[in-house]
């Protein structure tokens, strides 16, 4: 792996005010130099010194927490000519022995400081700082002075604003926040489903199927324009299903929204009695319909809306710093991708979800139990299953076209061939493979349900919603505890 990463492949920032000519100038002179060098595009708060010196804004979801759960160590998910920078991050920390440095949470960009040059800002902050560190302790105190560099960094790259870290931070209250809480804090096995949006303005439909899932389930996601295709949104169809009686996980993806949209959405949700929130990065524009949106439509990831949403419930105060009156009522979640990068990877990642807020985490679909099992033991080494309620995805398979669908065409999902095999097997009756993947799945929550770690599972049977409840009684799960509670 070359030490340097002489390719833009993006535009670097143009800054929204003119400096000064010679600022123009050394602002110059800083792109060239690390164009050539590391391929910045100008971002405006340099986190090099945490990526092991690979520019994170060469991604181009623009991810500066970690990999997406579409990537692969050959190429990029968005951008198949390209290697995937993530996983160069990862590669060269592990070999410099920094993967750990990659746990603390980087700030999103700030719009005024974008396209400005940052050495200057490193030599202004430097001569603010009494602290060091002093060039003279490289000689005499080579320790202090690594302390003081590391510190000096630290405050560079992480403004007042965000003050993130590499810390668990505990959430600030304790009676549960929502039913989907309350369950999974008794202990009792959870189970949520996913139910799509509606793609027209009746809602005829969602009232179906939430009235299938109702007293079945404890709770239900409502997607937010996944795949990047716009559908109902997730706030509003959550809004109709409390009101239906069930309580919904709301989904709140990063793309397409401004950190005030997140804010605003967010509080609103909180307002409307929406508890569950489930903060995701988004798949990328270019997997939705044509003809794409602008590329650039993040302006956060996944880990920093955990963050900044924790802050507001537990800290009250907006990212912008204005105090929250009376703070809202959340239970964060996140999702994890088990397959997709080396599970000491994935698990790092999952660590900074948690730390940065994430109180339950949702996976990708498992087929592959055995190799959840090296996802869950990673987690495991890392202290997280007690900080965290392991949901695992679970996707019963429809038909054998569905089954290969997923194994070429899902990013992050593994289907093993021994599956393909008993789908494919089923011949050409559509019933008859209806059959294979229920008893597939069967066996998948027999399994999960027996494992340590697990706190419940997450049923994605979107437009089959009605299979949940024979998988629910065939697989004797038990019913919401709220339901059970009423008896
Ligand atoms: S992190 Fe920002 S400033 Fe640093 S090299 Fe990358 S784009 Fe340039």
């Amino acid at each position: 792996m070359p030490l340097f990463s002489p390719r833009r492949y993006q535009q670097p920032y143009l800054p929204l005010r003119r400096d000064k000519p010679a600022v123009r100038a050394f602002t110059a002179f800083e792109r060239t130099v690390k164009g050539v060098l590391f391929g910045c595009r100008m971002c405006g708060n340099c986190i090099l010194q945490e990526t092991a010196f690979v520019c994170p804004m060469t991604c181009p979801m623009g991810l500066r927490n970690g990999l997406c759960g579409g990537a692969s160590p050959e190429h990029c998910a968005v951008d198949p000519t390209r290697p995937c920078t993530w996983y160069k991050i990862y590669a060269r920390a592990e070999r410099l022995g920094r993967l750990d440095r990659l746990l603390e949470i980087n700030a999103p960009l700030d719009g005024k400081k974008v396209g400005h040059e940052t050495w200057l800002d490193a030599v202004r902050l430097w001569r603010e700082r009494d602290k060091g560190p002093h060039p003279i302790e490289f000689i005499t105190d080579r320790e202090k002075f690594s302390d003081d560099w590391d510190s000096f960094f630290r405050d560079l790259r992480q403004p007042d604003w965000w003050a993130g870290d590499d810390a668990y931070h505990a959430p600030a209250y304790t009676e549960p926040a929502s039913a989907l809480e309350a369950s999974l804090k008794s202990g009792a096995f959870t189970v949520t489903a996913e139910i799509a949006p509606p793609l027209t303005a009746s809602t005829k439909l969602l009232e179906k199927k939430v009235g299938l899932l109702k007293g079945v389930v404890t709770a239900a996601n409502f997607t937010d324009n996944a795949s990047a295709s716009a559908r109902m949104s997730s706030i509003a169809s959550s809004k109709l299903c409390l009101d239906l009686g069930l309580e919904p996980v709301m989904q709140l993806q990063a793309r397409d929204r401004s950190r005030v949209a997140l804010e605003s959405d967010a509080m609103g949700a909180s307002g409307l009695g929406i508890r569950n929130i489930l903060c995701l990065s988004g798949d990328h524009a270019c997997f939705g319909p044509s003809p794409m949106c602008k590329p650039d439509q993040s302006d956060m990831d996944a880990v920093q809306v955990l963050w900044m949403l924790r802050r507001m419930r537990d800290e009250g105060v907006y990212l912008d710093g204005r105090a929250i009156k009376q703070r809202p009522e959340w239970f964060l979640g996140a999702a994890a991708s088990p397959f997709g990068a080396p599970p000491k990877y994935e698990a790092i990642r999952a660590e900074k979800k948690v730390n940065a807020g994430a109180q339950f985490i949702q996976t990708q679909p498992i087929f592959d139990y055995e190799r959840f099992t090296v996802w869950l033991e990673a987690l495991d080494k890392r202290n997280l299953l007690d900080k965290v309620y392991i949901l695992p995805g679970l996707i019963p398979l429809k038909s054998a076209n569905a089954a290969h669908f997923m194994a070429d065409d899902v990013p992050g999902v593994v289907v093993p061939q021994s599956v393909l095999d008993r789908m494919d097997a089923a011949g050409d009756d559509k019933e008859a493979q209806q059959e294979v993947g229920v008893a597939i799945a069967l066996e998948i929550i027999e399994k999960l349900r027996a494992t340590p770690g697990i706190a419940g599972m997450h049923i994605m049977a979107v437009h089959w919603e009605e299979i949940v409840p024979r998988l629910m009684e065939e697989a004797s799960l038990p019913r919401p505890v709220s339901e059970l509670e009423v008896q």
